[in-house]
């Protein structure tokens, strides 16, 4: 990547900064021409991806920078209508990239769907008979979606789980099915839900039971991505704090998000700001991932952070985030939607395994940046700053306007839609608005 383009990125118009990248070869002429644009979706396109379709729904499409993910630069398309996301996800990719980048490590992209059978008449004997048939159950699963078998994936592994009942509740027992499956380069929802209701009818014959669903499941605990970086804390200091002393402010916000779900729960939706504004911009399904990110966060039997924060042996910041993604390089929308393609362009990611490398290491940057900015100088000044523009525009400015506006806000004490309009209305009546 050719850094001196991006250079004071964020101080270009969204023009300049399709230029920078084309620049940078990080795009090329065609990609640039699209993207200066816009990313529509067409309406026929759009009429055929969902039901009682009436328009669509914009978001603004950015990139963060910075990103050195084991030994290549990206720059990393987001769609988010939060601001600071992307600023935040830049300037932590960028100490780290300082410190080396990140490593990731990506298991086996196997998904699991579930079979949940009732009134089956011994547990234990179904258990028996569904591991010693293990086999004609990955033959009937295969059997119903041939092409991912063709293609070289296809249903893996057989497990079984007892559900005993609560009488409490009056929840009866349930024996499930898991089939492990590889889906290779989808998400693969609709190849396990067409296995899953494939493998139904031999499995009540095989149990003596009765099928209550056959589905995927988005807790996929065989499709682990996992980022790590190491931080010397000679590139921690801030203001008048050491780099060790923010090293050690910064393990202790993670001991703090480990104990504590209150705090969990928004440590980790930082977390998610990154991920799911990565999702998204791939095309992927972030509701998928966001459920499936905070069933991990919990596997413990509590809620804690997603990340991890601790002291290396000689004083540096090692961090490391871990979770299930389960992202596709193909199927859905990821083919077909203009910015889901560009993505795809922008980012050069050659498989689902590529993406999930990248999206990780956003989610960490994204932990790093917020959790420094929390136990340094708070997270009101940077956020507020930008939170400033949407302010401006929320309270009716345009044009240069926004700018002017969002400039006088940042000195106001009470920065909220209120102060702005008061504002507004005072810069035009020194300039009057044409
Ligand atoms: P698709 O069915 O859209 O696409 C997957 C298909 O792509 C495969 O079946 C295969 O079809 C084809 N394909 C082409 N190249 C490859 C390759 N290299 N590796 C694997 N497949 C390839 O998507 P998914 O099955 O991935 O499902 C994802 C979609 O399902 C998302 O839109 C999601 O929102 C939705 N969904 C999610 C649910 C959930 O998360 N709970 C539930 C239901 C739906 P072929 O071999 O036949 O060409």
């Amino acid at each position: 990547m050719e850094s001196k383009y991006l250079q004071k990125f964020y101080d270009k118009s969204p023009t300049e900064r399709i230029a920078a990248l084309q620049s940078a070869g990080i795009l090329d002429a065609e990609a640039a021409a699209t993207l200066q644009k816009g990313l529509t979706l067409p309406q026929e396109i759009a009429d055929n991806m969902i039901e009682n379709q009436l328009s669509t729904y914009d978001l603004p499409y950015g990139v963060a920078l910075n990103f050195l993910i084991d030994g290549k630069d990206y720059a990393v398309p987001m769609a988010i209508e939060e601001p600071s996301v992307i600023a935040a996800a830049s300037a932590g990719a960028k100490i780290i990239a300082m410190a080396g980048g990140f490593r990731t490590t990506i298991e086996k992209r196997i998904m699991i769907g579930q079979v949940a059978l009732k009134n089956v008449p011994d547990s234990s004997v179904a258990q028996q008979l569904i591991e010693s048939h293990q086999q004609e159950i990955l033959q009937a699963a295969n059997a119903a979606h041939p092409s991912i078998v063709k293609r070289g994936g296809g249903a893996r592994r057989v497990s079984v789980r007892i559900l005993p009942a609560d009488d409490v509740e009056g929840i009866p027992a349930f024996l499930v099915v898991h089939l492990h499956v590889e889906t290779l380069e989808a998400m693969g929802a609709n190849i396990i839900n067409t296995m899953m209701e494939g493998v139904i009818p031999y499995l009540e014959r095989l149990t003596g039971g009765e099928a209550l669903m056959g589905i995927l499941t988005n807790y996929a605990t065989d499709c682990l991505a996992t980022a790590e970086c190491r931080i010397p804390s000679s590139l921690l200091g801030r203001g008048t704090l050491s780099g060790d002393e923010v090293r050690d402010r910064l393990i202790e916000a993670y001991q703090f998000a480990y104990i504590d779900p209150y705090r969990a729960v928004t440590n980790n939706k930082g977390i998610m700001n990154g991920i799911d504004a990565i999702v998204l911009a791939s095309g992927n399904d972030w509701r998928a991932i966001s459920a499936g990110a905070h069933a991990y966060a919990s596997r413990n039997g509590q809620y804690r952070s997603l990340t991890t924060w601790k002291k290396a042996e000689n004083g540096d910041l090692l961090g490391s985030l871990t979770l299930p993604l389960p992202v596709g390089a193909v199927g859905g929308s990821i083919n077909f939607h203009p910015a889901a393609k560009m993505t795809k362009e922008i980012l050069g990611y050659r498989s689902a395994s590529e993406l999930e490398s990248i999206i990780v290491s956003v989610g960490l940057a994204q932990n790093f940046s917020a959790i420094k900015a929390l136990v340094t100088e708070g997270i009101q000044k940077g956020h507020m700053g930008l939170h400033s523009r949407s302010l401006a525009i929320s309270a009716g400015a345009t044009g240069d306007e926004i700018e002017q506006l969002s400039e006088r806000l940042k000195s106001e004490k009470n920065m909220n839609l209120a102060t702005a309009q008061a504002l507004l209305a005072q810069i035009r009546l020194d300039e009057p608005h044409v």
